[in-house]
């Protein structure tokens, strides 16, 4: 009998041996675990495309309890989240960052049901055709909040008094946004468009999403990223990759 069945993404897979793959899953009962999938290379590959990153599947995986390395029993697909990949190599770089950001903030072991559901949300929003953009500030911002890394919008990080409408000054040293009187604030300064652009995502489901993230928003990119690699203690390799694209380097 399985040790646990379970649903889950697949965040990323491994070369192990000639025929086999090791995968790591984000599942919904037990958090992040690594399995091997023998028999999913070579000439008659089991599995097929449910191992392709960010595809939904329901597993059995095998072993003893407590042990760092399962195996992968069944594993039928559910939802692929390879057609959204069809789209271009940018949405196939924007999946990569994703798959990593998620692998990145889970833990092994630890299940966490307000992840697995944030997480199968953007991949499906990405599936059904919700802007690459927009999509990775809201993960990235919902990761952060999950985590209690987001610093409050509507509260001074030093005085706890509400922060008056209005752009959101952020202080370094005080790990979120400050009032005029606990200022000056070491920045970055975030407009009141990013401001209302986090609002929103904070209130809505990622599908509800549409158009491109306003200019004056686009500088969650840098302040997110700027949390992320602090938390992580590193910066993440799809991220750079993604860039190097975006500027059009070779
Ligand atoms: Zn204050």
């Amino acid at each position: 009998m399985a040790l646990l069945t379970s649903d889950a993404l697949v965040l990323r897979t491994y070369k192990l041996g000639e025929t086999s793959k090791l995968v790591v899953l984000l599942t919904r009962e037990r958090g992040k675990v690594r399995a091997v999938a023998k028999g999913a290379r070579g000439g008659r590959p089991r599995y097929q495309s449910a191992l392709e990153p960010l595809s939904e599947v329901r597993v059995g995986l095998y072993g003893r309890q407590g042990a760092e390395l399962l195996r992968l029993g069944e594993c039928e697909l559910l939802r692929s989240a390879f057609r959204a990949g069809e789209r271009g190599l940018e949405t196939v770089l924007f999946l990569s960052y994703l798959a990593e950001l998620l692998d990145a903030f889970s833990p092994d072991s630890e299940a966490d049901d307000r992840v697995y559901r944030l997480a199968v949300a953007v991949v499906r929003a990405a599936e059904a055709g919700t802007p690459d953009v927009p999509l990775a500030r809201y993960l990235e911002a919902w990761l952060l909040k999950l985590h209690g890394l987001y610093p409050p919008l509507d509260r001074c990080a030093a005085c706890a008094r509400p922060l008056p409408p209005g752009p959101l000054r952020y202080h370094r040293a005080s790990h979120g946004f400050v009032c005029d009187d606990c200022g000056p604030a070491s920045g970055p300064i975030l407009p009141e468009g990013a401001r209302t652009f986090l609002g929103e995502a904070f209130r809505r489901a990622p599908a509800d999403l549409v158009g491109p993230v306003p200019p004056e928003a686009t500088i969650l990119e840098p302040f997110h990223y700027d949390l992320i690699s602090s938390h992580l203690e590193r910066a993440l390799r799809s991220h750079r990759v993604m860039k190097g694209v975006a500027r059009g380097a070779p």
